[in-house]
């Protein structure tokens, strides 16, 4: 009984191998790709909230620490009603939102909290969607707000896109891909500033953290409609986060398990890997995921998302392990996953999450 079935299945995957030999069957299976990714660029957009509410996407959900197959570097869209923002850029964040097909045409600004390469990296990409999609009419050089530095970052970048954007200006022509929005409009922010957007009621708070040496280093607090969101940006424990996440709805906050670095700088110890150095620096200007629910619980906020996870929580046990002891301090928290969202609805207490999937 048992020789047949496998004899079965023998000849069923040869089958299918013979099967894929014809062009005929690759022509439909390449048609269904194809299909399936321009239904992905246009269709996919249904997948934004339909009613009236504050969200935010996780598009990158790890530090730079430790490579993952699952996650880029750190990204969050902020969705408030029909506008986007996108908050850092860090590697791989943009093909995420590339493959989950949100509206680039709707992006409004960047904002960046620090000038960590894990937070800009991904930058030019973003540029280049934007600079695509929008309708001529509406095309416009890419704001970008952050800290002091931010102008030499942007004019950095234009700099090394300057051929780019003249072969495709060249390639296809002014309507689509016109030179006079090519490039960034750098915007300073500092605390006490209040951001504020044209036919938006969406405001957005900039609040200094202490990521040293790293300075200016921010976070960013957006309320809309009475909903709001903090993102903690990157930062050890502080008490400003605690002042401006104050009665938040959603805290995303930065955590690092100093107890899985210490276990990766001994592995580079053991092999003499002279990178173990950064796994001793990098304890000194992070926040552990039980000093963030301390910060939660402090500031009042109604749920937690950990995000610029370091080391990358990857499988269940890793998850179990980076969330041990949370519960003791505050219920309501999630460990951030790429492609995750949580939406609130504007007029009603709830906090909705769903997932973006390739
Ligand atoms: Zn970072
Ligand atoms: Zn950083």
């Amino acid at each position: 009984m048992i020789k047949k079935i496998i004899f079965s299945l023998i000849i069923f995957a040869l089958l299918i191998f013979g099967l894929l030999q014809l062009q005929f069957v690759q022509n439909q299976l390449a048609d269904y790709t194809i299909r399936s990714q321009i239904y992905n660029v246009l269709v996919e957009n249904s997948r934004m909230p339909s009613e009236d509410a504050l969200s935010a996407l996780i598009c990158g959900s790890r530090s730079p620490v430790v490579a993952s197959t699952e996650r880029a570097e750190t990204c969050t869209m902020i969705v408030a009603g029909n506008d986007v923002f996108i908050v850092d850029v860090g590697d791989g964040s943009v093909n995420n939102l590339r493959n989950w097909g949100v509206p680039f045409d709707q992006i409004k600004a960047v904002l960046i909290t620090h000038l960590h390469s894990d937070h800009i990296s991904d930058l030019a990409d973003l540029h280049l969607m934007t600079w695509a999609s929008k309708l001529p009419n509406e095309k416009s050089k890419l704001y970008v707000y952050g800290p002091l530095g931010i102008d030499a970052v942007t004019a950095g970048f234009e700099l090394s896109y300057k051929l780019d954007y003249m072969y495709r200006n060249r390639h296809h022509g002014d309507k689509l891909m016109p030179l006079s929005s090519a490039g960034y409009i750098p915007k300073v922010f500092n605390e006490g500033n209040v951001l504020k957007f044209t036919d938006s009621e969406l405001e957005i708070r900039p609040f200094s953290v202490m990521h040293s040496p790293v300075e200016p280093s921010f976070g960013l607090r957006f309320d809309y409609k009475g909903r709001s969101v903090v993102i903690s940006g990157d930062t050890i424990p502080s008490d400003n986060v605690v002042k401006f996440a104050s009665n938040a709805d959603v805290l995303i906050h930065e955590a690092q398990s100093n107890y899985l670095v210490d276990l990766a700088r001994d592995e580079l110890e053991r092999n003499e890997n002279f990178l173990s150095k950064i796994m001793t620096d990098i304890k000194t200007y992070h926040t552990t995921p039980k000093d963030a629910a301390r910060i939660a619980k402090k500031a009042e906020v109604k749920h937690l998302i950990l995000n610029h996870l370091s080391p990358s929580p990857d499988g269940y046990v890793a998850k179990k392990f980076f969330s041990r002891g949370l519960n003791d301090i505050f219920e309501y928290w999630t460990i951030a996953e790429d492609g995750m969202m949580v939406s609130l609805p504007v007029g009603n207490a709830e906090i909705n999450f769903s997932k973006f999937d390739r």
